[in-house]
């Protein structure tokens, strides 16, 4: 197996320190993720992952899409809603400048964000129905999510908060999306609501796996014994489907696991850690480990224990935390990575913890989601920000992908045209 080596960039804690405090920040600005050292990711060739869904050759291109709006900017590309100029469907075209990647060594992740977008076929994952390429860029034509970011929705709540219950919901959704994923041997690791999109249904759907690593060759799931002596059933290990460790500093700041900081290295089991986070920030309003600068951040990672809201605040005092939530976060949030909820049977450990006791999994889909986006006026959204775009951007004069005469010669040749949609429902219809 000849997965990530790259050296540790572990974290250098400063010398100086600032008195720590985790409230009072800025809760808008946006967490950006770190760049990881790319150089030998996805070595082998994952895309000949034997979760594959049945895939044609590419029947569209640019010019078979109008423009309608910029949605969004990610880390090396914007993402556009489109309309399909035979069908009028909404969709949404993410556009990655060649020149840009490989002025900044990201190649690799384009190809691996492709291959693991076009395996994946879940209700909680972004479905990818075609991708290409022209002369000067690539493209992911992706469903459409009309709520937006997920993080533009929690910043429109009373508080920035929602309800336990409510925060029970997507936390169910998330793992149910993160158990699919360590099964097909891929790690997220880029967890936060800026990641995940709100679909018109108002079921969540994880995008942006940028920086998600699968595991060369997914072995299937074992069974583990419980370890309560009131449960007979043994739980099915998603840890076992991934043969992967890796030592990168990749994720975001607030989000980062100690074990990453460290540079010692992860595996699956900085999800769980990431998902604590995540449930902690959307009851909570904050993560629970922010502090002034980022060296502050990473040090209450490594040694704070997780303190909770007192309910002074207006918006607790209806709700408060019930001790299986504490419990839960605290749970995740252990520094200890073995000692970690999931670090044993993965996501079927996590789905038995007592907060998720009135969660009916397999039913998910059919329990009606606390926020339902408008979809009346998909395309003023409310949960998007206006984004003015810069540079202008046109579909229908974009050129047609040549490969040189050497195929070694091209850094994008194991970009795969591909149209998706056969063995995958379009949701659009
Ligand atoms: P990304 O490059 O994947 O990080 O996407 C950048 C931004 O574009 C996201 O933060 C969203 O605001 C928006 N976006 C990405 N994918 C979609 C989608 N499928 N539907 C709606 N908006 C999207």
């Amino acid at each position: 197996m000849s997965v990530p080596s790259s050296p540790a960039p572990c974290y250098q804690p400063d010398q100086t320190r600032v008195k720590l405090s985790n409230k009072g920040s800025s809760h808008v600005l946006r967490r950006v993720a770190s760049v990881p050292n790319t150089t030998d990711y996805f070595k082998s060739n994952i895309t000949s992952s034997s979760y594959s869904l049945l895939k044609q050759k590419v029947q569209v291109g640019p010019s078979d899409f109008q423009k309608v709006r910029l949605l969004g900017k990610g880390d090396v590309g914007k993402v556009y809603l489109v309309k399909h100029k035979e069908t009028e469907k909404l969709y949404a075209l993410k556009v990655l400048s060649k020149k840009e990647m490989i002025k900044r060594n990201k190649i690799k992740r384009a190809v691996a964000e492709q291959a693991i977008l076009s395996t994946a076929n879940h209700p909680f994952i972004v479905p990818l129905y075609h991708s290409f390429q022209s002369e000067n860029h690539l493209y992911f034509c992706m469903e459409f999510c009309v709520g937006g970011e997920f993080f533009r929705a929690l910043q429109n709540r009373p508080g920035r908060i929602l309800k336990e219950h409510e925060a029970k919901f997507y936390a169910a959704e998330v793992v149910a999306a993160l158990e699919y994923l360590h099964l097909m041997g891929i790690v997220f690791r880029d967890l936060k609501p800026e990641n995940i999109l709100l679909h018109e249904s108002g079921h969540l759907m994880l995008s942006d796996f940028d920086l998600s690593i699968q595991s060369p060759s997914a072995s299937p799931p074992t069974l583990v014994r419980h370890h309560s002596p009131f449960s007979k059933q043994p739980m099915l290990d998603t840890r076992s489907c991934m043969n992967v460790r890796t030592n990168s500093f990749v994720g975001t700041e607030e989000y980062l696991a100690p074990e990453v900081i460290k540079g010692s290295g992860h595996s699956s089991t900085v999800d769980w850690w990431t998902l604590g986070i995540l449930v902690y920030e959307m009851i909570c309003g904050y993560t629970p480990f922010k502090g002034p600068t980022r060296d502050d951040t990473f040090e209450m990672i490594l040694s704070s224990t997780v303190e909770f809201p007192d309910y002074t605040n207006p918006y607790f005092r209806a709700t408060g935390l019930s001790s299986p939530c504490k419990s839960f976060i605290r749970k995740l949030l252990c520094k200890n990575e073995s000692k970690r909820l999931g670090a044993r049977a993965g996501a079927s450990e996590v789905k038995s913890h007592s907060f998720f006791k009135s969660i009916n999994f397999a039913l998910l889909r059919n329990m009606q989601p606390p926020i339902i986006p408008s979809k009346s006026h998909p395309i003023r959204a409310v949960h998007f920000n206006r984004l003015k775009e810069s540079v202008s951007f046109d579909l229908n004069h974009d050129g047609l992908h040549t490969p040189p005469a050497d195929d070694d010669e091209d850094p994008f040749l194991s970009f795969h045209s591909d149209d998706v949609t056969s063995g995958r429902a379009d949701l659009n219809k």
